[in-house]
């Protein structure tokens, strides 16, 4: 059993560490100020000549094959490289990267939809979620029904991340009610200029999804991801695609968190001492520290699984669950910690507050994971003893 990094691990790792330091996390104060004017934090401008600066060191694609032009990180690595990049709160992602389920196209969608989302040329979103299903995805109503050579797109979408950027989504209708989720369910590339159109929804975080309509939107044939009716198996990879990477981004945020929480109880005074000599702040920083180690090692694990190529499922709903229930707590008592000044705008503490608030939720609320979590222990799937048997 080995649990520490080769040197080709700690080289990438230190990198991205070098390079949010230097380039992105000199840029909080500013993407503070603008958010709280109830402007982005960084423009699309911004965020591709940042960037651009990654691509010329060579960091480009940490998930893309390279045969597609990315790095082909391993999953281990792209954990790593996303705990890094939860250190800031600046709204940056490398580039090059395109949704899994897209490498599922045939040639001629590749030409048109893959490879300019990896280029940057396009971006695209992900929509399954309906105002009458989220967790229970079956339950889609969204649907699709063939006139002459095309398909006529008729629903609503809702939560759509980056719906109100995107220049095409990947939709999911229903080409046959009766067979549902199990065959009935098609998988479509829709470009904007099809006809659909997005509406921004205002949420307590920083970043705003959108609500999607689809009204008599005509989608020729040939716009079919996959197969007709196998759409339901590709919204499930994509969803499963990367889990581990949620928690891994908070691994980063809660580390950054902590060492906030360090220096102010060593300097914070009060009663004529500092409250780093209170048991009651001892015993915040201690839990949370012990709680990022072991997010870190289920993160770790899970992503470990991923790069085995076996079942990583319920490895990667308890990294996602441990994850979400452990950086809000930690988000939580940091603030404490921090007292009055912890609850204003003045830190960035309120504004991770926010943004973990998320991590409870989408791609699968804490109680969904339970549910996978339970159900694989119940069925003997999964075992207590977990994956050292
Ligand atoms: C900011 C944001 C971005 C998002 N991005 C996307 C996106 O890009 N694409 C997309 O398709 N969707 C997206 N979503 C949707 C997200 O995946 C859903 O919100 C999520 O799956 C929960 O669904 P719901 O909101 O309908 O809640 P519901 O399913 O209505 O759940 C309500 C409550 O009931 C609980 N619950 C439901 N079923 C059970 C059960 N069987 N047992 C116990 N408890 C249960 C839930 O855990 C929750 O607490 C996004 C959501 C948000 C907030």
């Amino acid at each position: 059993m080995d649990f520490g990094l080769d040197g080709e691990q700690r080289e990438i790792r230190d990198w991205v560490r070098t390079f949010v330091r230097r380039e992105v996390a000199p840029l909080e104060q500013e993407v503070l100020r603008r958010e709280r004017l109830g402007q982005p934090g960084l423009t699309r401008d911004e965020l591709k000549e940042l960037q651009d600066k990654a691509k010329a060191a060579g960091f480009f694609g940490t998930l893309t094959p390279q045969e597609y032009g990315g790095m082909g990180l391993s999953a281990v690595m792209a954990a790593l490289v996303e705990a890094e990049l939860g250190r800031s709160f600046v709204p940056f992602r490398f580039g090059g990267y395109a949704d899994n389920i897209l490498f599922h196209g045939n040639e001629e969608q590749k030409q048109r939809y893959l490879l300019p989302t990896i280029s940057g040329e396009r971006i695209s979103c992900f929509a399954i979620t309906e105002p009458g299903a989220g967790s229970d995805a079956k339950a889609i109503r969204t649907s699709a029904r063939k006139e002459g050579g095309d398909w006529v797109i008729n629903g609503e979408k809702t939560f759509i991340t980056q719906g109100n950027e995107a220049d095409f989504v990947m939709v999911f209708a229903v080409t046959d009610r009766e067979k549902g989720a199990d065959g009935g369910v098609t998988c479509f590339l829709v470009d904007r200029d099809m006809g659909w159109k997005s509406e921004p929804i205002q949420t307590m975080g920083q970043w705003g999804p959108a609500a999607l309509v689809f009204d008599n939107v005509r989608v020729p044939e040939e716009n079919v991801l996959g197969e007709v009716g196998k759409g339901f198996h590709l919204a499930m990879q994509w969803i499963g695609q990367g889990r581990y990477l949620l928690p891994a981004r908070a691994i980063g945020s809660c580390e950054r968190l902590v060492e906030m929480a360090l220096e102010q109880a060593n300097n914070r005074v009060t009663f004529g001492q500092p409250i780093a000599s209170y048991q009651a702040i001892q015993w915040m920083i201690a839990d949370s520290a012990v709680e990022i180690e072991a997010l870190r090692w289920l993160v770790l694990h899970a992503a470990w699984l991923v790069d085995q190529g076996v079942d990583s499922r319920h490895a990667q709903s308890m990294a996602k669950l441990y994850g979400g229930i452990k950086a809000n707590e930690i988000v939580d008592r940091v603030l404490q910690i921090h007292g009055g000044m912890g609850y204003t705008r003045e830190l960035p503490v309120e504004r991770w507050y926010r943004e973990l608030r998320l991590l409870r939720i989408y791609e699968g609320t804490d109680e969904i994971q339970r549910r996978t979590i339970a159900r694989n222990l119940l069925k003997g799937h999964a075992k207590v003893t977990g994956s050292l048997g």
